[in-house]
């Protein structure tokens, strides 16, 4: 497979960094050993390019240094150092690999739900969990639902979405899932979460990274609330311990795998198009790459 180079901060919108020592640099992944390192970054961090030397950060983009940098990634890009290669190359000839088609056959969710509030995800993750819906899955959904309401301060604001969606299908996902090719059908009738087949049973063998339900099923919502401080007190630390001890529910086949023990593969695993991120996420961050790279939205 030919790899293509894209450099990033050309082509996309990564930023430049500005290091602990007083340096910028054309992004965080030169603000590392490696790329003080490598003959052509390390002149970012020549001295006459420390920032008491400018007046400005615009000052140090019109240094002739930089100029020479993005004329190079612009006009000559096979010049650029192979460290710049190794994070900035994709693996198909587009962007991204193949996407899934929809089929006809394919079931419809009413909505698909994410739910972003605090500071561990932004909307790049909701952005990205979207496009990897679209391109990737093959489902099909009427509505996109990024819910925000932070009621509770933890895990536990999830349930507040079975009280506010009480109709229709729904799929619900967490924003640290990686979709990869096409999903089986995923509508239940009755509240279905993932169990952990990859691990050993801990506290609970149940993962509500993913969730399917048809219709009103507050009444989850409605038992957590009616007893908030005593479930909060015995579930301090998940939901799913929550799920597994107090509610009814049903679970997927293997529809899903971890990324954990497997964040070397060079290769999704087969017979799945779903793997969780989660407790890992910080692999999809700028910095991290894998075979899930070229999946990501940019
Ligand atoms: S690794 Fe190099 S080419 Fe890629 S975004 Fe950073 S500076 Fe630009």
């Amino acid at each position: 497979m030919t790899k293509k180079f894209r450099p990033k901060c050309v082509q996309f919108d990564r930023q430049m960094a500005f290091t602990s020592t007083g340096f910028v640099v054309p992004c965080c992944w030169i603000d590392s050993p490696g790329g003080r390192k490598d003959a052509t970054l390390k002149q970012f961090y020549q001295k006459d390019m420390h920032i008491d030397n400018f007046d400005s950060v615009d000052d140090i983009i019109d240094s002739p240094l930089y100029k020479d940098w993005f004329d190079m990634l612009v006009n000559k890009p096979e010049l650029a150092p192979n460290y710049c290669k190794h994070f900035c190359s994709t693996t198909s000839l587009d962007k991204h690999p193949t996407k899934t088609s929809l089929s006809t056959e394919q079931v419809d969710f009413d909505r698909v739900i994410v739910a972003k509030w605090g500071e561990k995800y932004n909307s790049w993750h909701v952005n990205n969990l979207k496009f990897m819906l679209d391109n990737y899955s093959g489902i099909k959904y009427n509505n996109f639902v990024v819910f925000e309401k932070d009621t509770f301060g933890n895990m536990y604001n999830k349930l507040e979405i079975f009280n506010d969606y009480k109709d229709g299908t729904n799929l619900y996902l967490d924003l640290d899932m990686v979709i990869y090719d096409k999903l089986p059908n995923l509508v239940r009738k009755d509240f279905t979460l993932m169990y952990d087949w990859w691990r050993e049973e801990h506290h609970t063998p149940l993962n509500s990274s993913m969730v399917s339900w048809t219709g009103d099923i507050s009444h989850i919502y409605k038992k957590f609330v009616d007893n908030k401080e005593y479930y909060l007190k015995k579930y301090p630390t998940s939901i799913d311990e929550f799920y597994y001890h107090e509610i009814e529910y049903k679970t997927f086949d293997k529809v899903c795998y971890s990324i954990k023990e497997h964040e070397y593969d060079k290769e999704p695993m087969k017979g799945f198009g779903l793997c969780t991120f989660g407790q890992m996420q910080h692999l999809l961050e700028d910095g991290w790459s894998g075979w899930w790279s070229k999946y990501l939205n940019s």
